[in-house]
């Protein structure tokens, strides 16, 4: 099995200029938020804290999630509550192309799990008539194609695992991110637990902070996952999150525009290859004339770092771009470049 873990740490030690490989935003942390972290500590709020998390955050996740505090439930990462979900589960059923921590988590959980593919040649749109597992994860917009599902298509899906008496597993950690209307299949059906968290539209990956909302029973449940694991998050990270939600609004403005205006850009100097325009989150799924993991070498000997398809599933003729770090306009010209060189090369 190709590990992107193995493969993530092996550009780390090549080190290149133009990292286009990991999500991990270089828009700036809002000093504010720092700042509320390091009060925060400097005011000794140093020990454990409830496990579900501070009330105040619980709160004031519930009133602009529109649902109770008790529906909410606050974890270091929205990994962590990827995997308690997984955790419980008899058979996972994940939608390729996928992120590849679906496949891991599972894994290292010994689950059984199924891979619904979808193409590019049909927008990547799943067909799901026949799931029949415990488990379905979503996630929209989705990380590599940056594919958002109409509401229509998120009921018919909430409907079949509904009929299936299955819980759904909804990853919406780019639900802030969307470009187009975004429906959360929350809507359509209560069995569903909806991750979310503060990674990507705030550009605070390395606090671990994520949050889950879900039926009241539900949360219970993913809280003694999380009293049996990683205990709690530290409140100078919560104080930092209660302080990313003041400037909420603000920020989705700013860091939705300054995606959207990314895709757009990359979709004009990568016009003339085959991928989906992005409707959200900030990566693209471009088709290649050869083997993934060829090309993404290709482009790590010209200083850019990007993932292969293959580790998205079975996609080898593909590779993701993640337009989340710097120089990636840089970047994107280079690979425009080679694209043509290599393309050239398959006529010969
Ligand atoms: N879900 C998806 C689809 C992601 O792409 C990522 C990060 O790349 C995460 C979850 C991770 O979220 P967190 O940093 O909150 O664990």
């Amino acid at each position: 099995m190709f590990s992107v873990y193995e493969y993530f740490n092996r550009i780390n030690e090549i080190n290149p200029k133009i990292r286009m490989d990991a999500g991990d935003p270089d828009i700036p942390v809002r000093r504010e938020i720092i700042e509320a972290a390091v009060r925060s500590l400097r005011n000794g709020e140093t020990g454990y804290t409830a496990t579900a998390g501070l009330p105040e955050l619980r709160e004031r996740i519930a009133e602009f999630e529109d649902v109770s505090p008790e529906e909410v439930i606050i974890a270091p990462g929205a990994k962590i509550l990827i995997a308690s979900e997984i955790a419980m589960a008899k058979r996972v059923t994940i939608i390729a192309p996928y992120w590849n921590a679906y496949l891991l988590i599972s894994h290292q959980f010994g689950k059984e799990f199924e891979v619904i593919e979808t193409r590019l040649e049909n927008r990547w749109t799943p067909q799901i008539e026949d799931f029949d597992g415990d488990l379905l994860v979503l996630n929209y917009p989705n990380n590599p194609t940056g594919k958002v599902l109409s509401s229509s298509k998120v009921r018919e899906i909430a409907e079949i695992v509904e009929d299936n008496g299955a819980k759904l597993l909804s990853d919406e950690i780019y639900g802030d991110l969307s470009f187009v209307n975004f429906t959360s299949p929350r809507k359509f059906y209560e069995k569903t637990v909806t991750v979310k968290g503060f990674s990507k539209l705030y550009s605070m990956t390395g606090f671990r902070l994520g949050y889950a909302i879900a039926e009241k029973e539900e949360i219970k449940r993913i809280k003694r996952f999380i009293e049996a694991s990683v205990t709690c998050v530290p409140s100078f990270v919560q104080r930092a999150g209660l302080k990313a939600l003041e400037l909420r609004e603000e920020i989705v403005n700013y860091v939705r525009k300054e995606y959207q205006g990314r895709v757009k850009t990359a979709t004009e100097i990568l016009r003339r290859f085959e991928f989906i325009k992005p409707e959200g989150a900030f990566y693209i799924f471009l088709k290649i004339a050869q083997d993934g993991i060829v090309f993404a070498e290709k482009l790590l000997k010209k200083n850019v770092a990007v993932f292969p398809g293959i580790a998205f599933g079975n996609y080898s003729n593909f590779i993701r771009i993640s337009l989340a770090g710097k120089r990636w306009k840089e970047g994107l010209e280079i690979i425009g470049r080679e694209m043509d060189a290599s393309e050239h090369c398959g006529l010969q």
